[in-house]
């Protein structure tokens, strides 16, 4: 069952605009929300310019910015897991990009900080202007990004859309530096962040504080920085305009951001994804609730829960005898002990109760213990105690199947995954 959705922003969550969250998109994500599954942005931007996205889906229960060097709890309003750059490795990346005539941000303290005068230096074809307009208000200058570098914690250093002739000289410089984590989401954009951080290894803490298992997990991405978050999750989506490196690693893909791919996904996988129910007799599943104290474990029966709901029963015990018991066969439709004890009541009791459960559930086929004097459906033993069959129902398969519930015993599962097309 899927307990929690991360996805990124821009090429994921957004449409082409990098502005708006379409109404379709938000529905699906929000009806997943109101379904108990926790919603998280993954970003590579910092929390301030991701205001605006937070508005429009303001149920989102967490983000994780800066590429994964931050996590945000919104409920609780402060970070909850943060892996900055040490200073030392701050201050040699900034004295590379200071050589150079190249336009960079500082993020910090959830906000991207700059040099006014590295703006001329800003390039940008691709982005849309509107978009442009709303980022650059959301920056914060300084007159020296040296200096700011050596007295505030980095979470992530971003070299921006650099196409001049330095570009190769200054990746290899500051691809010598170890202890950073370095990526390009798009071309010529240097992303770099302290070594081991990542989108990926943030949604990982994350998921140990809540106790959720990767394969609890949906993630969504489209460029490079979103690979590692891709490969962490069971459900590790890839859009449909994503790269080709994050198609070959996640598990699904779906269609493009203009295209809503998130709704189309969150409708395949969640929303469509509720298992068929199906009643099964306790014992069969290992439960020791047999008449001798132990159980019935079949293998094919208890596989049947990677198709099924699967809901325990076993309808003696609802009838409220006790394990171990003497054990009954059906003489004349009546429940009766080794010991000649008459326990119809009880075992009408338990029939009664299996169909409460049946009907509550919405239930409409069953695997049951074949031959039982409750679950037994077509075959049950005679009375006589020597293990001889005659035709007949146990007491619980014969109100179920006048109650139009589909009865298979354990030996007929093949006929029940045939009826269900599996
Ligand atoms: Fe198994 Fe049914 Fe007997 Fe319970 S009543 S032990 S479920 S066969």
């Amino acid at each position: 069952m899927i307990k929690l959705i991360a996805m990124d922003l821009d090429g994921t969550l957004m449409a082409p605009d990098h502005i708006t969250v379409t109404e379709k998109t938000k529905a699906a994500l929000e009806k997943a929300h109101d379904m108990g599954i926790k919603t998280v942005i993954a970003t590579g931007r910092t929390l301030s310019v991701i205001n605006d996205v937070l508005k429009q889906v303001p149920f989102v229960d967490y983000v994780i910015y800066s590429n994964g060097a931050v996590v945000y709890d919104r409920c609780k309003g402060k970070n909850i897991y943060t892996s900055c750059m040490p200073a030392k490795v701050a201050e040699r990346v900034v004295d590379i990009l200071e050589s150079y005539p190249v336009y960079y941000e500082l993020y910090a303290n959830g906000v991207s900080n700059t040099q006014e005068s590295k703006a001329g230096f800003f390039k940008n074809k691709d982005l849309p202007p509107e978009f442009l307009e709303f980022y650059m208000k959301s920056l914060v200058n300084h007159d020296n990004l040296s200096e700011f570098a050596k007295h505030n914690e980095i979470e992530k250093i971003n070299m921006f859309y650099f196409d001049g002739e330095f570009y190769d000289e200054i990746k290899e410089k500051l691809f010598e530096i170890e202890d950073i984590a370095k990526t390009s989401p798009v071309s010529g954009d240097i992303e770099m962040t302290y070594k081991g951080v990542n989108k990926g290894v943030a949604l990982e803490n994350m998921c140990k504080e809540l106790c959720f298992t990767p394969e609890e997990v949906m993630s969504f991405g489209d460029a490079d920085n979103d690979i590692e978050m891709l490969q962490f999750a069971g459900y590790g989506i890839a859009m449909g305009n994503a790269s080709d490196d994050c198609k070959k690693v996640a598990k699904y893909e779906t269609l493009s951001n203009g295209e809503d791919g998130i709704a189309a996904a969150i409708e395949k996988f969640i929303f469509n994804a509720s298992k068929p129910k199906l009643l099964v007799s306790a014992c069969l599943l290992g439960e020791n609730c047999k008449y001798n104290g132990g159980n019935n474990y079949t293998e094919e029966v208890a596989n049947l829960k990677d198709k099924f709901d699967l809901i325990p029963i076993c309808p003696e015990c609802f009838g409220g005898l006790p394990i171990p018991r003497v054990p009954n066969e059906i003489i004349n439709g009546r429940a009766i002990s080794k010991n000649g004890e008459d326990f119809t009541a009880e075992y009408e009791d338990g029939a009664e109760k299996t169909l409460y459960i049946a009907n509550e559930c919405n239930c409409g086929y069953a695997v049951l213990k074949e031959r039982s004097p409750s679950c037994g459906f077509g075959k049950i033993y005679d009375g006589s105690f020597t293990g001889t069959l005659v035709d007949g129902n146990g007491i619980t398969a014969d109100l179920l199947d006048q109650n139009d519930i589909c009865i298979f015993g354990e030996s007929q599962i093949n006929k029940l995954l045939d009826l269900f097309d599996f």
